[in-house]
């Protein structure tokens, strides 16, 4: 176990591991660092392997959340824009809006692992898209024609 190894448990942990990665000798890594050769030896062989993983598990998390992070931003200038063109009567705009949130939606429910691949039926339950919806038809209720309009659009598109 990690416990146990000097490496590990050193305070230029890090350093070390990099200079283990990298083209340092086991032996000038043990002088540098002031461990035992076989010690660095053991580390390289049972313990960095993990290490690493674990590094680029974490990094992985990190793009995921910037990505998810970015889509949001998207989002909510899509539907500031679904707002702007359906108040102006902006229905061909207000439309295209409603299909980029809906792909939004989307996205943001596979990156928030709520959806894999397959089934993509599930967005219509997702909380961001009956939030959209919700959204929608409060903003075009005033509208009864514009809302029929949006509505069956959708609907024609849930269909496909
Ligand atoms: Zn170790």
């Amino acid at each position: 176990m990690p416990r146990s190894c000097t490496l590990c448990e050193h305070p230029k942990r890090e350093e070390i591991d990099r200079a283990v990665v990298g083209k340092t000798s086991n032996l000038s890594v043990s002088s540098v660092f002031g461990v035992s050769e076989s010690a660095v030896r053991r580390h390289k062989a049972n313990h960095l392997p993990a290490r690493l993983a674990k590094a680029h598990e974490a990094e992985e998390v990190s793009r995921a959340d910037d990505l998810l992070r970015q889509v949001r931003i998207l989002q909510s200038k899509t539907l500031s824009i679904l707002l702007r063109a359906e108040g102006a009567g902006d229905l061909r705009t207000a439309l295209s809006a409603v299909r980029e949130a809906r792909g939004n939606v989307e996205l943001l429910a596979k990156l928030s692992g709520e959806l894999d691949e397959r089934p993509v039926v599930n967005v219509l339950v997702s909380p961001q898209w009956l939030e959209l919806r919700t959204i929608l038809v409060t903003a075009l209720e005033p509208h009864p024609e514009a809302l029929g309009a949006v509505l069956g659009a959708l609907e024609a598109a849930d269909g496909a």
